[in-house]
């Protein structure tokens, strides 16, 4: 098979290697999608080593495909059409488990889910195989967990209702994600970003209203969409301490600011601390989601969402380094390696 491999300093292969073959609870699962995610920005140039170097060959985690072949019957079946969870473990007993909170799962010794996704087939614990509805194409099924199940998580924790007007700031694939899916959801949206190319495209994806910070007259811009008001809800989806300190300015009073992803420190000098409490602003922060959830904007497809309106590019997997150039060169939305072809 023909599996993506990133080794930092932009370096990005293509190896032949043998097929994988199931084992125990581990399928194999033939990847139809596989997206690139922003958080494999740092493996690509090398700032972070690969805390997974060497057991694997590369850091996809949003992909969907069918099950190939299993060792043994169990409730996951060949043939299955399933969206692939990102997460790199879980125990499956603990209080979080059992609740639904993978992410929360303190038991290290729970084998990890390590593999790569950009590859033609992916070996993979079969728990993290969630089921794909028929009418949920492999491109969406690739975006359901990231970005837009941590999206939606992050929209819950801010308690979003339609009648929300809400600053996204940050409109990369997962504040475009951000983007669609309030829209879908009722509310309106104030895009901002400082790359021209991310405004269009988030205006692609039903932004009400887009705004250049560079540009200046940032607060303008929201006194403007607001009457004055300030939002009632802000997501900040660039990770940086700006975008974070931007997100608790435009909010109004009793505003809700989500911080989603994990990235840069939020500071907060005395005035800006002195907002935070005047205003009453209730603070979230996350960075992925419950299976459960998957499951729900998995539903919210069959109704009509379309994950697939954050895709820009789309390559085969042999051009798995120019995928990377493009996913991280500025002028993309998301990008989606093909490993068998359109
Ligand atoms: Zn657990």
């Amino acid at each position: 098979m023909k599996s993506v491999r990133v080794f930092g300093q932009k370096g990005v292969a293509v190896d032949k290697l043998p097929d994988p073959q199931p084992h125990g609870d581990f399928v194999v699962v033939k990847v139809m999608a596989s997206a690139i995610s922003g958080t494999e920005r740092r493996y690509y140039d090398g700032s972070t080593p690969d805390p997974w170097a060497g057991a694997r060959e590369n850091g996809g985690h949003e992909a969907a495909g069918v099950v190939w072949k299993v060792a043994r019957p169990g409730p996951v079946r060949e043939g299955d059409r399933v969206a692939l969870f990102g997460a790199y473990r879980h125990c499956g007993r603990c209080r979080a488990c059992l609740s639904g909170r993978w992410l929360f799962c303190q038991d290290e010794s729970a084998p990890p889910q390590a593999a790569g996704y950009h590859a033609q087939y992916v070996t993979i614990r079969s728990d993290f195989c969630l089921p794909l509805p028929d009418e949920v194409s492999f491109e969406a099924g690739a975006l359901l967990a990231a970005p837009f199940g941590a999206a939606f998580r992050s929209l819950g924790r801010t308690e979003l209702t339609a009648l929300d007007r809400v600053l996204v700031m940050g409109q990369g694939p997962l504040g475009l994600a951000v983007t669609l899916l309030c829209r879908f959801l009722g509310a309106q949206v104030i895009a901002a970003d400082t790359n021209d190319y991310r405004l269009a495209c988030a205006r692609a994806c039903d932004a009400t209203a887009t705004v250049n910070p560079s540009a200046g007259a940032f607060m303008d811009a929201i006194a403007g969409f607001t009457r004055g008001a300030g939002v009632e809800v802000a997501i900040d989806c660039t990770g940086s301490a700006d975008g974070r300190l931007a997100c608790l300015e435009a909010v109004g009073r009793g505003g809700r600011v989500g911080l989603l992803g994990i990235a840069e420190g939020l500071q907060l000098d005395a005035a800006q601390a002195g907002q935070l409490f005047a205003k009453e602003i209730a603070l979230s922060a996350s960075w992925y989601v419950d299976p459960a959830q998957v499951l729900t904007v998995a539903d919210l497809v069959v109704r009509g969402l379309e994950p697939a309106r954050i895709i820009t590019h789309r390559f085969p997997i042999e051009a798995a380094a120019q995928a990377f150039a493009t996913g991280f060169g500025g002028e993309a939305g998301k990008v989606v390696i093909l490993p068998w072809g359109a």
